[in-house]
């Protein structure tokens, strides 16, 4: 089986996870989720969006959030940006890199931030030039990249030319996000050869969310087709409450389990995420969707579990 020596994982749960929780969440809380990330060894945190807070409520403390963590050295504090009026503040709150997103399907494109593909990507020359006048760094999320609520199937070569004109953007990176969960191993091996194949020089990441159970295979087919970075959300943070079945990201202590069990270093220590993942469950007040957390049970004050009770 084709696997990589060592995985990059980035956690999106304090933007992508929160961002759908309905209950506003307390500045402090969030802060604190992104210090107990910080110290789990993932050297990539997605921390916040920089969008209008009409717009999106959950995120309308993204400034504090950058003032309010602590940073630890060799961690990748990104931010979410949606136009230039999002980079210019995610620059002045000194975040390491910026994302940016576009969709491969016009209607999701069009659902999500009222332009067309072409309108996005011409925005998001704009936010190219601010990055690169800043010196930071930014990467291209590519959603609905496997699939499209409004859609249906999404066309491979589609997602291949958003991917090159990122690039020629200046993207640093590229990543796929499988926003309704809906894409499969074959696929995913697929669309992740041909990109390597199109891009060869381009570290390219790969977004799964869990909705059909299918996120971790997904993670393996990937790694069969060259991937070695990899979203997570920790928890699984990031299911709408609302919304029975719709399950967010593939929790980060699941997929760390895994690709420690499989002998795939990632450098993050599970226990202190899994802390982090009961410390995200207290925060929303309700069970998150992550596997390996329910197996266990959480140590109690004074206890200290280690790594050893948690790797098969
Ligand atoms: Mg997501």
């Amino acid at each position: 089986m084709k696997t990589p020596d060592r995985v990059t994982i980035t956690d999106v749960g304090p933007r992508d996870g929160l961002q759908n929780e309905s209950r506003a969440i307390p500045l402090d809380q969030k802060v604190a989720l992104i210090n107990a990330l910080s110290e789990t060894g993932l050297t990539r945190i997605e921390t916040t969006s920089f969008v209008s807070p009409r717009a999106i409520p959950q995120m309308a403390n993204a400034a504090e959030v950058m003032a309010g963590i602590r940073r630890c050295p060799g961690v990748t504090y990104i931010g979410l940006v949606p136009n230039e009026v999002g980079a210019r503040d995610a620059i002045e709150a000194r975040v390491d890199e910026i994302a940016v997103v576009v969709s491969a399907s016009e209607s999701h494109n069009r659902a999500n931030v009222n332009r067309t593909i072409a309108e996005s990507l011409e925005g998001i020359r704009g936010i190219a030039s601010l990055s690169r006048e800043a010196g930071i760094p930014w990467s291209g999320y590519i959603s609905t990249a496997f699939g499209c609520p409004y859609e249906g199937p999404v066309e491979a070569a589609r997602v291949m030319e958003i991917a090159e004109r990122l690039r020629d953007t200046g993207a640093e990176a590229i990543a796929l996000g499988d926003t309704i969960g809906i894409a499969n191993p074959r696929q995913v091996s697929e669309i992740v050869g041909r990109l390597f194949e199109r891009l060869p020089d381009t570290p390219l990441r790969l977004h799964f969310h869990d909705t059909r159970g299918m996120a971790l295979a997904n993670v393996i087919a990937a790694m069969g087709a060259g991937a070695s970075q990899f979203d997570g959300s920790v928890g699984g943070l990031g299911g709408c409450p609302y919304a029975p079945g719709a399950s967010g990201n593939v929790a980060t202590e699941d997929l760390v389990a895994m690709l420690h069990a499989m002998g795939v270093a990632t450098g993050v220590r599970l226990e202190a995420l899994l802390e982090a993942a009961w410390l995200a469950e207290e925060i929303v007040g309700r069970p998150l969707d992550g596997r390996v957390k329910r197996a266990l049970p959480r140590p109690t004050a004074g206890q200290r579990a280690t790594q050893a009770d948690y790797v098969p």
